[in-house]
């Protein structure tokens, strides 16, 4: 079945989806906040009230580009030697594909289930996830125990993942012909003095196990100046952000707010306003949480070895459990670390029939250790 997926468009592979989860025996339970994006919150019951893991996976991709740069068309999803090729295989049907063979296996085995086997499959991840994670996080609309994403990682096991500040910074100047300039104020370059001192800051001193330092990225955007002989009365410039756990988002706010406080007493002709338009804190799973051990002692029954610990630099939908108090696998899956958004996007069948056995193993060891 070849369904495509482009985030925004996700009715279509969510109804399959539904349909094969039906398939299997579980209940389906649909929640949104856009009449046509669907969030599948789906549980497998098990024979007792034992624990409940969770799988994630999100639906949407990003878009190919243009297709004749690919080897195949991307949204074919061909077979070429022994890999299936195709935009969103590893980032991340693979995962989802991985997780639905698992609970299928452990249901058609008929070994006992100790527990339930849960599986969200959700819309919105490549924008703001403000349909889907975001949404049921912020309505508890997820319950379990723990839980695992399974976004493109093998052959490592994330844990963690970095946090971030988008900020927009406005200056004010005062308008006047460029001829007598000394006579108003200049935002622009009221702006660049600004965005200079920030690109100075440092963050943090500490320097994180798997994700490094914080850092700071001034003037990402700049806008400013209306015309070629006047002076600006306004400048407007963006400053991105990655925070990594131990520094919380407010913490880095205020450090940039304290820098440019200082820079305002210094300056009585420099005003600065500044807004967050985005935050997310970091995310980090402690290396002794059970979810962890039972899936590397999974990884370790399947393929020979334990997952290296690694860490994602960017956000991800992990974030929001942190509020839910899930212990979270941030990324497992089949699809290989950092191989997400690039042309000839594959995923190795062995690697995915591999990582779906590692599933059905995690599960069963999470229910019965
Ligand atoms: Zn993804």
């Amino acid at each position: 079945m070849r369904i495509q997926s482009p985030s925004g468009e996700e009715e279509n592979v969510q109804a399959f989806v539904s349909s094969k989860l039906h398939e299997i025996g579980f209940t389906v339970n649909e929640f949104s906040n856009h009449p046509k994006r669907p969030n599948l919150v789906a549980a497998l019951k098990g024979t007792q009230a034992g624990p409940n893991i969770l799988f994630v996976a999100h639906v949407d991709n990003i878009p190919a580009g243009e297709p004749l740069n690919w080897r195949v068309n991307p949204y074919e999803a061909q077979v070429l030697d022994g890999r299936i090729v195709g935009r969103g295989v590893a980032d991340m049907k693979a995962g989802l594909a991985a997780m639905i063979i698992a609970a299928k296996a452990i249901r058609e085995s008929g070994v006992p289930m100790l527990g339930n086997f849960s599986i969200a499959s959700v819309v919105d991840e490549e924008l703001e996830s403000e349909y889907g994670m975001k949404f049921l996080a912020k309505n508890a609309l997820v319950k379990a125990d723990c839980a695992v994403f399974g976004e493109p990682s093998f052959p490592y096991v994330d844990i963690a993942l970095k946090g971030g500040v988008w900020l927009k910074l406005t200056t004010f100047g005062k308008s006047v012909g460029s001829g007598w300039p000394e006579s108003g104020v200049n935002a622009v370059t009221k702006m660049a003095k600004v965005l200079l001192e920030l690109d100075k800051l440092v963050l943090d001193e500490k320097s994180h196990y798997l994700l490094g330092r914080a850092t700071i990225s001034p003037g990402t955007t700049i806008r400013g100046g209306l015309m070629m002989h006047s002076i600006p009365d306004k400048c407007e410039a963006t400053v991105d952000i990655y925070t990594v756990p131990g520094l919380t988002t407010g913490k880095a706010v205020s450090i940039v707010v304290q820098c440019v406080e200082k820079l305002e007493r210094e300056d009585p002709d420099l005003k600065v306003k500044i807004e967050t338009i985005f935050e997310a804190n970091a995310y980090e799973l402690e290396q002794d949480a059970e979810i962890l051990l039972n899936l590397q002692s999974a990884t370790e029954s399947v393929f020979g070895k334990r997952a290296e610990l690694a860490g994602v630099p960017s956000l991800g939908d992990a974030r929001f459990m942190a509020d839910l108090r899930i212990p979270s696998i941030a990324a497992y899956g089949p699809g290989e670390k950092g191989k997400g958004h690039i042309l000839d996007e594959s995923v190795e069948i062995n690697t995915l029939v591999g990582v779906a056995k590692v599933y059905a193993l995690t599960a069963l060891r999470t229910w019965n250790p």
